[in-house]
């Protein structure tokens, strides 16, 4: 017999931004809500850096969230390096950047500690025309009135009750990392520190810029640089070997940063040398436990089914040129509450949520595919080649990427 919980009320599935981002818009608006998040253990003390933006300020001022905007390094210029080093465009541009585990603690503190349920593993749907069932993988069952989807690029909810979307390999992996302030040389501070840099060596692209140090410490001589350096991995033969352990397993899709071969970082911080400027080489060297993202598009064409919507990455993933995945999620959440909040007729009102969100979510990971297309393995079609020329030099990269308008 599923638990049921008060009218008007929701089930989250995920507890990570667009999860808590959406409780906190319902419950502000008198919702009972549970998060359950299949993690057994609290997601604060992982992540890196968020490029912010202003929507992304405004979103979280709605769920609640009191920051002035500015809780992160801020800067006010973006720089391309060549990759000898030389500076091939300057430009202005003031933006925040922040760490991932503070936005989540910003948004995890306010919920607190009611009806955020951890190692809670959603593995089944059943819609009836009053309420939804989600069951999990203890076998424990609640029925609310509405199942939200925050639950990620795997999403259970979406295979559950939207059919097949499925992500899709870009053709090219983020190697990503943190230095700490103090670690880096002078000069290369001096060079880099105070900027959102970039390197584009052909077919291969790197960013970097400083976000707060551990606890979110602003302190000049505390903080990290944090970069990510996109580079074409064949699916069929590179991806799998940078996917496989020193025990010659082969991991699916992701794996985890302390799997990673050692001849593969060692790899990594040799091609650094030969490839990238000699300050992003210095950084990429400097870094002490790189980890690997393989690049995913998702594009869906249906987030809401009866009582059930997706939000963030559930509904869409964008690739990170864009810069778009938390900003998109809290958006995501403040429309789903909106569109609840207009109409009490919930399938109509996540109806009218899949109005405004799927055109926009579409419109966001074909944009951030432009963006990406100078660095996959292979083109097909003479309008990829097009775009990867037209959005790869240093004026374009630096006005496109992470910019306020995505
Ligand atoms: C620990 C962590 C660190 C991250 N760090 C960064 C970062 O540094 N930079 C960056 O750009 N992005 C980062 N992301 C991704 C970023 O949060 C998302 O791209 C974006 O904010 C959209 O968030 P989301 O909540 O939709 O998805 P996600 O953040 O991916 O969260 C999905 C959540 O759903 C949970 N979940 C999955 N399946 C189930 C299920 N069946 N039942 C219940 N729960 C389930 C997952 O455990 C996860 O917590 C991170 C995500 C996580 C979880």
């Amino acid at each position: 017999m599923p638990n049921r919980i008060a009218s008007p009320s929701a089930i989250i599935a995920g507890g990570s931004i667009a999860g808590l981002a959406m409780g906190m818009m319902l419950r502000r608006r008198g919702w009972n809500v549970v998060i359950a998040e299949r993690s057994a253990q609290e997601l604060s003390g992982r992540g890196a850096g968020i490029v912010t933006h202003r929507q992304l300020w405004n979103a979280l001022a709605q769920c609640g969230v009191d920051t002035d905007g500015k809780d992160g390094v801020a800067l006010l210029e973006r720089v391309t390096w060549r990759p000898d080093g030389s500076v091939a465009l300057r430009m202005s541009h003031p933006q925040v950047m922040a760490l991932w585990d503070r936005l989540f603690s910003l948004l995890r503190n306010l919920w607190g500690g009611e009806g955020y349920r951890l190692g809670c593993e959603l593995s089944g749907v059943r819609q009836s025309p009053g309420s939804v069932i989600a069951e999990f993988a203890d076998g424990s069952e609640i029925e609310a009135d509405v199942l939200i989807g925050a639950d990620g690029i795997r999403s259970a909810v979406r295979a559950q009750a939207m059919g097949n979307a499925k992500p899709l390999y870009a053709g090219y992996v983020g190697w990503r990392g943190m230095v700490e302030e103090a670690d880096l040389p002078p000069a290369v501070h001096a060079e880099l520190f105070e900027y959102f840099c970039f390197c584009l060596p052909p077919s291969e692209q790197i960013i970097g810029y400083p976000v707060a140090g551990d606890g979110n410490d602003l302190r000049p001589g505390h903080r990290r640089y944090n970069f990510v350096w996109y580079r074409p991995a064949d699916a069929a033969t590179t991806l799998v070997d940078l996917l496989t352990d020193e025990e010659g397993v082969s991991h699916n899709l992701a794996i985890p940063p302390g799997k990673i071969r050692a001849a593969h970082i060692a790899a990594l911080r040799e091609a650094a040398g030969n490839i990238l400027s000699p300050q992003f080489a210095a950084v990429v060297r400097a870094a002490k436990a790189p980890f690997l993202q393989p690049i995913f598009d998702l594009d869906s064409d249906i987030i809401a089914q009866g009582r059930v919507a997706l939000i963030g990455d559930a509904a869409f993933v964008a690739r990170p040129h864009i810069g778009a995945g938390v900003t998109k999620a809290c958006e995501d959440a403040v429309a789903l509450a909106n569109a609840l909040a207009g109409n009490s007729n919930v399938p109509e009102a996540l109806q009218a949520y899949q109005r405004v969100r799927l055109p926009e979510g579409k419109r966001i990971v074909q944009r951030a595919r432009d963006l990406g297309r100078s660095l996959q393995a292979q083109m097909v079609s003479d309008e990829e080649r097009e775009a990867a020329i037209l959005h790869h030099t240093a004026e374009a990269v630096m006005i496109e990427n992470a910019s306020m308008d995505f």
